[in-house]
């Protein structure tokens, strides 16, 4: 309940635009963001790989609305990939990519959306790193899915992201978790309707833990997408039942989210890798942190608050 209002505060159009032109709230959305460009990114990613994580990096803007911006968007991951490999990254990080970014959005987007993200594969591929298609709301998924199983055969280390919170995922795990293939399993960021998706957090927390079973019984690299310390803890018992080497899976944490524990695993031997997301574009993405822990909104409202004489 209080995640779906907070959803309705944070996700509505006025709030998004005064939350987007506000420097506090720009200033708390520094925590998880790297930076307005490449250039301020740069040290982050560097310190973070020299600090012995892993990387997936993302380039902020979605839900575009002209093919000049999917374009746009296009040319800056191209960029950032190119410039990954001058200075030697690419063994430590990689990109995460919304389709809606590159124009799966538009009228018929998803076959531009598909052209942009085959050419971002083919790049990643060329310089041996790769790409996981982020997972937006329950509308894109078919066509996510299809886009990454169209990519499979020519990039076959392209990752895709299942979302605990859908019915639909046991389904979905049954059938992609084969042949060795990434999959990125998080709760799922978006307010779903009660008819497709889990809506209590417990219900949501059991169908993760039945997601990570799925995967570790399976051909699959599992990547694991969360900050919830209890499901770390099961995912680490599960891989260990079932003999797998810290490396056959990863752990995944936000950048900026649960330091300690992203140490910790870092520290005990396991492959951990911080999403690093950078851009002017940061609301979007910042107000789905604020959904997750509606205490970081009490710290906007605050900072909106004072703002006033
Ligand atoms: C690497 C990565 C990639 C992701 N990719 C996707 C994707 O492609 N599609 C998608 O729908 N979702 C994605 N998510 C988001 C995910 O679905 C959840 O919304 C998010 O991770 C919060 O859920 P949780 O598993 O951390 O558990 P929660 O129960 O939400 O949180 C557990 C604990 O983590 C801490 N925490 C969680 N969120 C925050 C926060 N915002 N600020 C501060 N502390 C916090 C708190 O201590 C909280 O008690 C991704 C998450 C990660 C880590």
């Amino acid at each position: 309940m209080l995640r779906r209002t907070v959803a309705a505060v944070v996700g509505s159009k006025p709030l998004a635009a005064v939350g987007q032109a506000f420097p506090p709230a720009r200033a708390l959305a520094a925590q998880f963001v790297a930076g307005d460009t490449l250039g301020e990114a740069l040290p982050v990613v560097k310190s973070l790989v020299a600090d012995g994580f892993l990387v997936t990096m993302d380039v902020l803007g979605e839900a575009v609305e002209t093919a000049a911006a999917a374009e746009k968007n296009s040319t800056e991951y191209l960029d950032l990939l190119q410039w990954l490999a001058a200075e030697r990254l690419t063994d430590a990080v990689e990109v995460s990519l919304k389709l809606s970014a590159v124009g799966q959005a538009l009228p018929d987007g998803d076959g531009l959306s598909g052209e942009h993200a085959r050419l971002i594969c083919a790049a990643a591929h060329g310089i041996g790193s790769a790409v996981t298609l982020d997972m937006e709301d329950h509308t894109t998924t078919d066509l996510t899915l299809g886009t990454w199983r169209s990519l499979l055969p020519d990039y076959p280390r392209t990752a895709a992201v299942l979302q605990a919170r859908l019915f639909r995922t046991p389904d979905d795990l049954n059938e992609l978790a084969v042949d060795g293939r990434r999959i990125r399993l998080c709760k799922g960021a978006y307010t779903e309707p009660a008819e497709i998706a889990h809506r209590r957090s417990r219900d949501v927390d059991k169908a993760y833990v039945r997601g990570l079973k799925q995967l570790f019984a399976a051909d699959a690299y599992p990547m694991i997408a969360t900050h919830d310390s209890r499901l770390i803890e099961i995912a680490q018992e599960l891989a260990a039942r079932a003999g797998r080497e810290p490396g056959s899976y990863e752990f995944q944490f936000l950048y900026g989210v649960a330091a300690k524990d992203q140490e910790r695993l870092r520290d005990a031997g396991e492959r951990v890798r911080l999403y690093l997301p950078y851009g002017t574009e940061w609301y979007r993405y910042f107000s789905r942190r604020l959904i997750e822990r509606p205490a970081n909104l009490g710290l906007m409202l605050r900072a909106l608050g004072r703002r006033r004489p």
